[in-house]
């Protein structure tokens, strides 16, 4: 049999403490027992290697830090991200495709952060009913999963470049957001004074699913060397997937989805995908964590003929 010659490295992350609900930090597990790794043995990829990050626990870090005032476990983030860089530099570094399983949200801070030390000018396409760009400032719960793209972007107090090793910032030219329906005020200021390509669900409704990734492959890949795909499920439809911890009605459908990511794999562009905010503790008999392995195996060029 002829050895693969794309190889990929699963870093499996069990942190839930970005969330405001518990049952993120099995998200990883459920995905492992949904049959991921049957189903990446059907792709062309190889396995490389199976990290997983041992994440800290609550009370491992003293509590009384500013940011910790208006954030909820920062210090707690900031270490699972430094952790999540380590590991996804090394796997992007090594030629490998970094598969990176949440976890909630914040896990895509480290995984951008690591990625950069081998991607210099990295696209991001970000799956999301939220957007991400809450702050320091402006966030009403004081949860890290809400603030991943605005860290990337550098736009809130905590950047992406705190984590040490970060080569680079996310350039918002190259940010696109797709499938939101629950946007803060202060996010919707940011996406529209940033000038940040945002596709909502209103926006794949009237231009359909093909045209809109065609121009998220566009910005995502002008004059970038990568481009990360951030999976949030809660960018489908709760009626489909409804394991998240935030869902919100109205999402993608699985065939929107599952078409979206055929169409990533086939432009040949995508080089690292995490997979986050699945709680199992909400699923129903792992109907998500099932419905997310199909769609993970499509980016990795599982085809039905
Ligand atoms: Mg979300």
């Amino acid at each position: 049999m002829m050895e693969n010659d794309k190889q990929l490295t699963i870093i499996q992350v069990s942190f839930g403490l970005g969330s405001g609900r518990t049952g993120t930090e099995l998200g990883s597990d459920s995905l492992e027992q949904a049959g991921l790794l049957r189903q990446i043995r059907k792709t062309e990829y190889g396995l490389a290697g199976v990290h997983k990050v041992k994440c800290p626990e609550i009370g491992v870090f003293p509590t009384n830090q500013a940011k910790d005032a208006v954030v909820k476990h920062f210090p707690e983030v900031m270490e699972m991200s430094r952790l999540v860089a380590k590991h996804v530099s090394q796997a992007a570094l090594q030629g490998t495709f970094p598969l990176v399983l949440g976890g909630d949200h914040s896990v895509t801070i480290g995984t951008l952060a690591g990625l950069t030390t081998r991607f210099v000018n990295l696209g991001v396409i970000y799956f999301d009913a939220h957007v991400g760009l809450n702050t320091e400032d402006t966030s009403p719960m004081g949860n890290m999963n809400r603030m991943t793209l605005a860290a990337a972007l550098g736009k809130s107090e905590f950047k992406l470049t705190d984590i040490p090793g970060t080569n680079a910032l996310i350039k918002r030219e190259n940010v696109v957001i797709i499938g939101v329906r629950d946007v803060e005020q202060s996010e919707r200021d940011l996406v529209l004074s940033e000038g940040i390509t945002c596709f909502t669900m209103h926006e794949i409704d009237r231009m359909g699913i093909e045209k809109v990734m065609e121009k998220a492959l566009q910005t995502a890949g002008n004059g970038t060397d990568g481009i990360h795909l951030s999976f949030d499920i809660d960018s489908l439809d709760p009626l489909e997937a409804p394991g998240v911890s935030m869902s919100v009605p109205g999402g993608l459908t699985y065939r929107e989805a599952h078409f979206a990511f055929e169409l990533l794999a086939t432009s040949g562009l995508i080089t690292s995908m995490d997979v986050v905010e699945l709680n199992p503790t909400l699923d129903e008999s792992r109907r998500t964590a099932r419905l997310a392995v199909g769609l993970i195996a499509s980016i990795l060029g599982k085809r039905i003929l």
